[in-house]
């Protein structure tokens, strides 16, 4: 670990050069161009350091990028996501900015910083002593910020074919790892009820919004905040004008579950939903896309093996979980074991003040480097 370590630390200077160029080509997840842009970059990168790129071409996201490094039986995914919640031109009003150590801007720590650690390793492997351990490929995707939906199944079958997934996503505070997270989903519960005037014959009309009242009040009894389901109502919108008795109403629906089976009973109560006046008529969509990743004892297992490779760099890594969801959901609900939260030690995800401690980019490189060679090589 030490040898990976210090090539990490006289690499740094590479590892922030090539944070700031993907940061400098922003990439919201709505816009393609802008991604692909952003994604033509890292693979002409991803072929410097050595990597076989494919592409996988998609019309309605951006495309995504898959490297193969080394060969053999064994493999282990590196996963990541080129995307970002910010609209091209936010670097504009928040250029990239270093101070008192950090790095600031738009993406910098969802996870542009965390592909660049990711790259990083790959190169102390590659220019380490001992021989390249296995076969690593690193998938970037394109549509992680808004649900995955093109890339699931790549993600999937990826992971599928390999023996640990290692995620890039931001760490928990101070480094800490994601060892479980909630699954996570929306509903949409839209209400037809009866248009009528208000003032002249009220009787005859059935409203649209006090039916979607009455639904969200039973939405609420659902949640179980013990085991970690928790259901919130987001948006509601319904109805025209105020003397007009309302004929629709919708309301979208967070749910957050961190067991499996809470996101079966959860589906099938909201699918089960009935109105309380016959006159009206409800719809519920949506669901449950990104299933509960549970701390399970392969899981523990890795996080082991983690916690004991940090330790012989100094440092005393810690773990835990968190209500938000990544692709690493998506890897653990098929089995296959899986680290979240290994790129970068920063802060201010999705927020204005997003930023990465700089001088934390190594260590996490050289974790990354000798987990992949411990996995590899067991
Ligand atoms: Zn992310």
């Amino acid at each position: 670990m030490k040898s990976l370590l210090a090539y990490c630390e006289r690499e740094l200077a590479w590892a922030v050069e090539t944070t700031e160029a993907l940061v400098r080509l922003e990439s919201p997840t709505p816009d393609k161009a802008a991604v692909d842009r952003c994604g033509e970059e890292l693979a002409r990168r991803l072929g410097d350091i050595g990597g076989r790129v494919q592409r996988f071409p998609r019309a309605a996201a951006g495309d995504h990028l898959l490297a193969e490094f080394g060969c053999g039986p064994r493999q282990v995914l590196v996963l990541g996501h080129l995307d970002t919640v910010w609209d091209v031109g936010t670097l504009s009003s928040r250029p990239l900015r270093h101070e008192d150590g950090l790095l600031y801007g738009p993406g910098v720590f969802d996870m542009k910083a965390g592909l660049a650690l990711g790259m990083l390793a790959l190169r102390a492997l590659a220019d380490s002593a001992s021989p390249w351990p296995g076969r690593v490929t690193m998938l970037v995707t394109s549509d992680e910020e808004t649900g995955s939906a093109t890339s699931r199944s790549l993600i999937e079958d990826e992971a599928l074919r390999s023996e640990a997934v290692l995620v890039l996503e931001p760490s928990l505070p101070g480094g800490a790892l994601k060892t479980s997270r909630k699954g996570c989903g929306a509903f949409t519960v839209r209400v037809e009820g009866v248009a009528a005037h208000a003032g002249i014959e009220p009787e005859k009309g059935a409203s649209a919004i006090h039916e979607l009242a009455r639904q969200i009040l039973a939405i609420e009894r659902l949640q179980d905040p013990g085991r970690g389901t928790t259901l919130s109502v987001g948006t509601v919108r319904g109805g025209t004008r105020a003397n007009v008795i309302a004929a629709e109403a919708e309301a979208v629906v967070d749910v957050r579950v961190a067991e499996s089976r809470e996101a079966a009973r959860i589906t099938s109560a909201m699918l089960s939903l009935v109105t309380a006046d016959p006159r009206t008529r409800l719809t519920v969509g949506g669901g449950v896309d990104r299933p509960p990743f549970e701390r399970t004892p392969a899981v523990a297992d890795l996080s082991r093996q983690a916690h004991a490779l940090a330790a012989e760099i100094g440092v005393d890594l810690g773990e835990g979980s968190t209500g938000g969801g990544s692709d690493g959901n998506l890897t653990a609900a098929v089995g296959v074991p899986t680290l979240d939260g290994l790129g970068a030690v920063g802060g201010g995800a999705h927020a204005i003040d997003e930023h990465v401690r700089i001088a934390d980019l190594p260590w996490r490189a050289a974790l990354l480097a000798g987990l992949l060679r411990r996995i590899l090589e067991i």
